[in-house]
């Protein structure tokens, strides 16, 4: 890139334009996956929408690939690109809480972590991942699994409205009124239509919750999986619970003997009177003895980051996942086989519930096609040494190979690897043919191509 045109960039921008040989840079092109090895041509720290309008021109005028970086979770790491103008939004971590009207506003950079450290004060709470260092947009825009989904929905059921800069330069507001294609298109399709500068949520009544984590010995996967199969059908809305297998780091609540073993466990959040928590969580104690547990009343916020210390930036990440309407004998016979070799203690594979208030959705009321999966399930492989990449990208697909056949051809976006490009159709079913037109009205070019992309 001419030197001269960056200049312009800069000068035109109020947040840092930081290029390869600027001090800065080697931490400005890197994401949270380790094993993304990327050199963009500049990295923009965005200050403001302004700055976001600035770089979407830029990079279109002067032919560059743009990547788009909130929380930089990205597992296949879109949020860096060799050659490309990074538009790094991190520097955008505002939330603002609306108490009268029960809404949150966060900018297009903020956490999980931003967004529940601000609306916890007010006793509200919306669907987020369940790890605080996630991007609220990222997460956001593929649809939002995490521990309120059975009784709110995703997150995108929540979204109220976003800014977005589209790829011609404009700043638009798409909400149930305005832009309403894009509203539709922005709930689950991704980075695909557009930069999203901010995001409007409706909130609930949620402060401290009833929950945390209980590890089973291995002898118990089919019991345990076979009973949460049934009791999550109908259990109280309330109650968001998923099952995992999980190597047991070596943490005070768990037997010394035991660190290092690996279990079958259930993480729980009762999200409904804390009084009732403990009788809540009691068919978790009653299906099979718990070896271990640190399990109690929490705030919210905390149970959000009660995993972040096993999932620090840095570490080799590989992905697989699928949606499943039942969870058949068969499946969790493929389950017993593969969740026990899960190979280190930063790697899972998790069962999220998504039944309840997302199911009450029409599967073309949003992009979000799966409203009639019961479980979105991730096979998250990482860890810390990439000399074993080969065995444990090994443990993710043959995991996946073996599940396949009992889940849907599609699976949750932001849970998918980069060679999962071949399944976009089946992720969106249905809706895949209107959301191809809505890109071809916000992006014909395609400018907005590093992610999972829907294609004009
Ligand atoms: C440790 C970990 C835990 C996770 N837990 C959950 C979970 O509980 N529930 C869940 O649903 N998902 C979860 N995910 C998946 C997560 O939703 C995706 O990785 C998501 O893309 C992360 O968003 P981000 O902003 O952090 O990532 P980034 O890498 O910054 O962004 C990913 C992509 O999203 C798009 N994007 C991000 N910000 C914007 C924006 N402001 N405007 C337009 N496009 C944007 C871009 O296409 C970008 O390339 C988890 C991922 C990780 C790594």
């Amino acid at each position: 890139m001419q030197t001269f045109a960056i200049d312009r960039l800069r000068e035109g921008v109020r947040g840092e334009v930081t290029l390869p040989d600027d001090e800065g840079y080697e931490q400005a092109r890197r994401v949270y996956n380790a094993m993304i090895d990327r050199r963009p041509a500049a990295v923009l720290r965005a200050a403001n929408a302004g700055d976001v309008m600035a770089a979407v021109n830029f990079a279109r005028d002067n032919g560059l690939e743009l990547a788009v970086r909130g929380g930089g979770h990205s597992v296949p790491g879109f949020g860096t690109w060799d050659g490309a103008l990074v538009i790094d939004l991190s520097g955008m971590r505002g939330v603002r809480v609306d108490p009268a009207a029960s809404t949150a506003r966060a900018e297009g950079g903020a956490t999980w972590g931003d967004f529940n450290a601000a609306t916890y004060p007010f006793g509200l709470a919306t669907t987020g991942g369940i790890i605080s260092t996630t991007g609220v947009a990222g997460l956001t825009l593929g649809g939002g699994i995490g521990y309120l989904t059975r009784g709110f929905g995703l997150s995108i059921d929540n979204l109220v409205s976003a800014d977005v800069v589209t790829a011609d330069g404009r700043f638009l507001v798409a909400s149930e009124r305005e832009n309403e294609d894009l509203f539709w298109a922005l709930r689950g399709g991704g980075g695909n239509f557009g930069v999203v500068t901010s995001l409007e949520f409706r909130l609930h009544p949620v402060k401290d919750i009833y929950g945390g984590p209980m590890f089973y010995e291995l002898s118990e996967v089919e019991n345990v999986l076979r009973f949460y199969r049934e009791y999550i059908a109908d259990a109280p809305e309330q109650m968001g619970a998923f099952p995992a297998f999980q190597i047991a780091p070596p943490l005070p609540f768990i037997p010394e003997d035991r660190h290092g073993d690996t279990f079958v466990a259930i993480v729980a959040c009762w999200a409904g009177p804390l009084e009732e928590g403990e009788r809540a969580l009691q068919p978790f104690h009653d299906v099979a003895p718990v070896v271990a547990e640190f399990v109690g009343p929490m705030p919210y916020p905390a149970l959000n980051g009660a995993f972040d210390a096993l999932l620090p930036p840095g570490l080799q990440h590989y992905w697989k996942a699928s949606f499943v309407k039942e969870l058949t004998d068969e499946a969790i016979a493929a389950h017993r086989v593969h969740g026990p070799e899960v190979p280190a203690v930063n790697s899972t594979m998790h069962i999220y519930p998504i039944n309840g208030a997302a199911h009450r959705v029409a599967p073309d009321a949003t992009a979000f096609a799966y409203r009639d999966a019961n479980f979105a399930t991730v096979i998250a492989g990482v860890w810390p040494d990439p000399s074993r990449n080969e065995a444990n990208i090994a443990w993710v697909r043959d995991y996946y190979d073996a599940t396949a056949p009992h889940s849907e051809e599609g699976g949750y976006i932001n849970f998918m690897a980069e060679d999962d490009q071949g399944r976009i159709r089946a992720n969106y079913k249905g809706n895949y043919d209107r959301l191809v037109d809505i890109k071809r009205k916000y992006d014909p070019d395609n400018l907005f191509h590093l992610n999972q992309n829907i294609r004009p």
